[in-house]
């Protein structure tokens, strides 16, 4: 080998020194060649960070409790979220080893078996805890009606629905406004039915104050029971453009219709607005962060320009709501552009969740990478898993989720990397924020 003299060594590490550092100190616009490279060395690294899934609906496809909400029979799914996705085929044999290249009735039998073996070996709540450690998921939040008791408490940290309340009246109106709210309302009605019954409250109490002390009382005790935030899905159920009603509008509503007859339109409205920022100002008092489904939905008359996650701007950058944490779940996809600039706000947060499930991972990892670029303290994964049928279960969903979350953001950072925007170490600590630390950080040491 030709040796190099000292001084000519010296010269050259000076030379490669200059170098880089000149190639660090302005970005490009396209990846160099490196880019594959960089994304085979981060994605084993990414890969064994312990995740924090900041939304996903775990449990058995027979639990009615898994969701406060239910899918209209015969809505429209996009192509990635169907049952026939071949990758659901990829998932069930990395996590159950199954054999088949179909899920056809005879092959799928061999999975529901496999499961219910898997079930008896691993009893109680061993077998979801069993999954997330296939995940490397150290915790993953339980957004349920209810808790169920095969689930951890100390995994699977419990989210619960508020919507209910706003749903105090006859709903006839509502309820007749097409075929989704047919499915949806009554589920709401059923919902507000149990928290009274948490509360041992018959009927609705006839005081207006004594309404607002049964929400508080429901939310104090479902955080004693373990709830570390609580859900809004009202963009399910009515725009989200709220108004600021004061407590005597929203008195004078419910005086009128506690005890029966169809408020207006307009009247219902208004007491809704004032319950939802009664909730979102409780949410501050009581260090419970406030998670808001923010993107389109399931059910072919959810109405994406009425609940687009812009219309919350008035609410999250009202400075009587600075005491209040949000997490926007879902991230307001498919417009995640222009709601990473509501985590400005400090107390504002941005779930990633479903957009890596309605998006395959060449377009997720665009939209991280734009997230990664603008505030990337604010933003975090989760999978919004859900148990699909007998078969596909929320395991399925679950690795479905994790992986394409875990490989977008490699190859989002590798981009990054490679178009001399950050360092390697700095993008170790931007995968670790965004699949675990974020999310953790924003409950103040209740869960890990
Ligand atoms: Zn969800």
């Amino acid at each position: 080998m030709k040796r190099i003299s000292r001084l000519g060594r010296a010269f050259l590490v000076a030379f490669l020194l200059s170098f880089s550092l000149a190639a660090t100190a302005q970005a490009r616009p396209l990846p160099g060649p490196d880019v594959q490279q960089i994304y085979q060395r981060l994605l084993p690294q990414i890969e064994q960070i312990p995740a924090f899934d900041h939304h996903a609906h775990p449990g058995f496809s027979d639990d009615p409790d898994v969701d406060a909400m239910a899918a209209p029979p015969g809505a429209s799914a996009p192509l990635r979220t169907r049952d026939d996705n071949p990758e659901l085929l990829a998932a069930a044999r990395a996590l159950f080893g199954y054999p088949y290249s179909d899920f056809s009735p005879e092959h799928a039998k061999w999975l529901v078996a496999k499961k219910a073996g898997l079930k008896r070996q691993y009893t109680g709540s061993a077998y979801f805890n069993m999954i997330l450690d296939k995940l490397n998921t150290e915790s993953s939040v339980a957004n349920r009606a209810m808790m169920a008791d095969y689930l951890d408490p100390r995994r699977f940290p419990w989210v619960f629905f508020v919507d209910s309340f706003m749903w105090p009246f006859n709903n006839q109106r509502e309820t007749a406004r097409n075929p989704d709210e047919r499915v949806f309302i009554p589920l709401q009605e059923k919902m507000l039915h149990r928290w009274m019954q948490q509360e041992n409250v018959s009927i609705l109490p006839p005081k207006f104050s004594g309404y607002l002390e049964f929400i508080t009382r429901v939310l104090v005790d479902n955080q004693k029971k373990g709830g570390i935030a609580m859900k809004f899905e009202v963009a399910y159920f009515r725009p989200t453009t709220f108004s600021d009603p004061t407590r005597e509008q929203a008195e004078e509503i419910y005086r009128h219709y506690a005890s029966g007859g169809v408020p207006s339109e307009k009247d219902y409205r208004i007491f809704q607005d004032y319950i939802f920022r009664f909730l979102v100002q409780e949410g501050g008092r009581l260090h419970l962060p406030v998670h808001i489904h923010s993107a389109v939905g399931i059910g072919d008359y959810f109405n994406l320009s009425q609940s687009n996650i812009m219309n919350l701007e008035t609410v999250l950058r009202d400075p009587r709501y600075g005491g209040t944490t949000f997490v926007m779940i879902h991230g307001g996809y498919p417009l995640e552009r222009p709601a990473i600039w509501l985590a400005a706000m400090k107390n504002v947060y941005l779930d990633s969740s479903f957009g890596e499930l309605a998006q395959y991972p060449a377009a997720f990892k665009d939209a991280l990478k734009m997230w990664l670029e603008t505030f990337p303290e604010k933003i975090t994964f989760g999978t919004d898993c859900f148990p699909y049928n007998e078969v596909l279960g929320a395991e399925e969903s679950y690795w479905l989720g994790a992986q394409s979350s875990r490989m977008a953001l490699a190859a989002a950072l590798a981009e990054m990397i490679s178009e001399n925007e950050i360092t390697e170490d700095r993008a170790m600590e931007l995968a670790r924020g965004y699949l675990h630390d974020n999310a953790v950080k924003l409950y103040e040491g209740r869960v890990h």
